[in-house]
Parts: C-alpha cells; sequence; structure tokens
C-alpha cells in the first residue's frame, strides 16, 4: 500500500458514524465504545482462574484529552486510565474505561464504598462463583468492601491505607522500628471478618484481607546493611500471597508494550482504536497459549507473542480476499477477476514455503495453480506426501502435486473432517 493511501485511509477511520452521537451523550468513549464493547464481550465470556487482582491500565497518550490522567509508578504515567480485573496469567476478564464523574459506576456504591473501591466492586461482580482470590493495592482497598467481599465467599487483601480502616490500633512506626525486622503486628475486627497486619520489612508495610493474617509464615533473604550480610526474616502469609497476586495487569501491560502497535497520531480516537487490537491480541495469544498446553502441543511449535500477531494479521489481509493483482495503475474492482492478472511465477521467490494460517487455506477463494518454470521440482507441502511438483498455490505460496495420479492440490484445500 503506498503511504499517502495509508494515511488517508488511518485519518478517516472511525468506528461509528459522528453524526450519529446524540446532543445528550455523556460517554466520552462513544467514538470508539463499539470496539471496546466487542472486545469485552468476550474478556466476559473467559473462563476465570482462581487468583485474581483489580488494578489500573495506562493507554499512553500525551495529547489533548480531558479525562488524560497520570498514574505514578508507570513507565508511560500519561494517558487514558482503564480499570482492571485480570488473572495472575495476565488475562483480562473485565474492564471499565475511567472517564471522571461520567464513568458508568453504580451511585449507590460509590455512596458506601467510595469512588475507587466502587471500581473493584463492580468488576468483582464478574465473579460468579466462591473461592476466589481478589487482591488490589492501596488506592482500592476499603474495610466495608472486604466486609461485603467475604460475605460474597471472595478471599480479598491487599495493601492499606490505615485511614480508611479505622486506624486500627497497630504498632508504630517508631516503635516497629526497634522491633526485630521480620516482625509482624496482627489486628482482627471483633466479627473476626478483616484482619490488619503491619509487617516490620525495611520500612512497615500494612496490609488487610478478609481471609488471612499472619498465617504460616514463610521466609525471605533480606540484606543486612549493619552486618552486611543475608538474614532470612519471617513473611505473613498474606504478603505472600499478596506478592503472588497482583501483578496480572503489570503482565498484560508488558504484553502489549512489547509490540503496540506504533501511532504516531495526536488524536486519541486511533490510540484508543489501536490499544483495543492490542488488547484482543494479548488476551487471544494468552487463551492460545491456555490452549495449546492443553492439547499438548510441543513448545517449539507454540507461536511467540510476535508471530502469533503476524498470523493473525496475515490472516485478516488475506482471508476471504482474491489474490491481489500485481498491475500497477489499475485498482481492482469487482469486474475484473484477478484470474486476468495473474502473479508471474518470478516474482515468487519461494525461500521457505510455511504453511499459511488455516484460516487462508481453507477460504476456498482463489486458491489457483500456477507453473514455476524451475529447473528442479520443488517437494510437495502436502502433509504426508513426498512428492515432487512444479505445481504451486498462487494464494498460498506452496508447492502442491497436481498429477494424474495425485491431487495434493485439492486434498490441502479441503478441510478434512
Ligand atoms: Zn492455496
Ligand atoms: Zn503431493
Amino acid at each position: 500500500m503506498a503511504r499517502d493511501r495509508f494515511l488517508q485511509m488511518r485519518n478517516n477511520l472511525h468506528v461509528i458514524d459522528n453524526n450519529s452521537i446524540p446532543q445528550n451523550n455523556t460517554d466520552r468513549f462513544i467514538k470508539v465504545r463499539p470496539l471496546y464493547d466487542s472486545v469485552r464481550k468476550r474478556c466476559l465470556e473467559l473462563k476465570l482462574e482462581q487468583i485474581l487482582s483489580v488494578d489500573e491500565q495506562i493507554v499512553p497518550f500525551r495529547g489533548k484529552l480531558e479525562v488524560k490522567q497520570y498514574v505514578k509508578g508507570k513507565p508511560q504515567p500519561w494517558g487514558v486510565k482503564i480499570f482492571m480485573i485480570c488473572g495472575k496469567s495476565g488475562l483480562v476478564y473485565d474492564f471499565i474505561i475511567y472517564q471522571g464523574a461520567t464513568t458508568n459506576l453504580d451511585k449507590n456504591d460509590v455512596l458506601k464504598y467510595g469512588t475507587s473501591a466502587a471500581y473493584v466492586n463492580a468488576l468483582s461482580m464478574r465473579i460468579n462463583r466462591s473461592g476466589h482470590y481478589l487482591f488490589f493495592d492501596n488506592y482500592f482497598s476499603n474495610y466495608v468492601l472486604l466486609k461485603d467481599l467475604r460475605e460474597r465467599e471472595i478471599y480479598a487483601g491487599g495493601t492499606i491505607r490505615i485511614n480508611r480502616f479505622g486506624k486500627p490500633p497497630l504498632i508504630t512506626d517508631k516503635e516497629g522500628s526497634k522491633k526485630d525486622r521480620g516482625y509482624t503486628d496482627q489486628v482482627t475486627n471483633n466479627t473476626k471478618d478483616v484482619v490488619v497486619i503491619k509487617w516490620i520489612d525495611n520500612k512497615g508495610v500494612v496490609l488487610a484481607s478478609n481471609f488471612v493474617g499472619i498465617g504460616n509464615q514463610d521466609e525471605v533473604r533480606r540484606w543486612n546493611k549493619i552486618s552486611k550480610n543475608y538474614v532470612t526474616i519471617p513473611r505473613p502469609e498474606l504478603v505472600q500471597l499478596y506478592n503472588n497476586g497482583m501483578g496480572g495487569v503489570d503482565k498484560t501491560d508488558h504484553l502489549i508494550s512489547l509490540y503496540r502497535i506504533f501511532i504516531r497520531s495526536k488524536k486519541w480516537t486511533l490510540r484508543m482504536i489501536f490499544h483495543a487490537i492490542d488488547l484482543a491480541l494479548t488476551n487471544s495469544w494468552l487463551e492460545y497459549q491456555e490452549d495449546c498446553k492443553i492439547c499438548n502441543i510441543p513448545s517449539t511449535d507454540v507461536l511467540d507473542l510476535l508471530h502469533f500477531r503476524q498470523r493473525v494479521a496475515e490472516a485478516l489481509i488475506k482471508m476471504g480476499h482474491p489474490i491481489p493483482s500485481r498491475k500497477r495503475g489499475r485498482p481492482a474492482s469487482g469486474g475484473s477477476s484477478p484470474v486476468n492478472s495473474p502473479v508471474t511465477p518470478k516474482q515468487h521467490r519461494f525461500r521457505t514455503e510455511i504453511r499459511p494460517a488455516s484460516e487462508i487455506q481453507y477460504d476456498t477463494v482463489d486458491h489457483l495453480p500456477e507453473y514455476d518454470q524451475k529447473k528442479e521440482a520443488t517437494r510437495c507441502k502436502n502433509p504426508g506426501c513426498k512428492g515432487k511438483t512444479h505445481v504451486y498455490c498462487l494464494k498460498c505460496v506452496i508447492h502442491l502435486c497436481f498429477t494424474g495420479e495425485r491431487n495434493c492440490f485439492r486434498k490441502f484445500h479441503q478441510k478434512q473432517e
């Protein structure tokens, strides 16, 4: 595709008809909403894993947009904020795009929990059976939320801000500094369903949960500055579980950042459109990896994220479409059959012949045979065939026998039941 054509198409890329936006619209993301709705629809269908977390994701964007946010600690802190519930695997199960006061949150929830915990409550509705673990950091956690999640048999916990827990009588930082490193102070409420702990690590770390506090401690190695050696200190069970359970969103973020669709544009709509695609691709790849494990596919045959993305792109470009005409100056229109303008054999180099994505292989569009004019015949790529041939498929660009005895060409393109 020519550059100018690409830019022209990109500048006119729309998800909805802007004329259809109602006057009283309050959804700031209405221009990309159908795309996010369809990504979310799939997220909601996924089977939940046991260990979950709620966190913020940032769609990096520094341009003009009212609801742009700054999130401390993110590699690219400016952008559109998305609250999400993720599995430990990095799979996204649900999300809410932040848009200030008009974010679609239950008003009663906001009154009951406060805004940030209301997000956790809204996202936790995705959890439809008991026995799941849900972790979140001190931005989200509060006392009422933990109690309510406990009633729904969701094991929840995370770091906290003391003032959202009625300032429990824990040891002060000063008192803590006199204790041995690894010491934990624990306070439980009188209904015994919320426990708050302060663990003296480098400094005091405060966490709360509705199911465990000190629990079964393990040991962690820490560098002792004074004695200049490693020491092992006890670590409460809640800290272990929290450290293990958080990080799902970070994993998703990391996977997206590896091959983020690069777009040098100041339009937030374009950023959001391509982020939705990146998000869908990452989630699909994680799903694909799970499927490969279940099907016992050897790890050498499992596509890495880059090749997976290439494969999806290739399939989307070729699937169901006729092979493009290589003649210049004449746009392919419905009237001209591509049969009349085949790719000349010289243009194909056949370096390595890779089987196309099955979406292309079986799409029954334009799989035309061509004779390669080469001196030597090439191995047939139909699985199980050891024949050699000069015939190849113009669309798949792989060699397939087509002789009186063998019609690998047809077999290859017909789905076996
Ligand atoms: Zn083909
Ligand atoms: Zn063959």
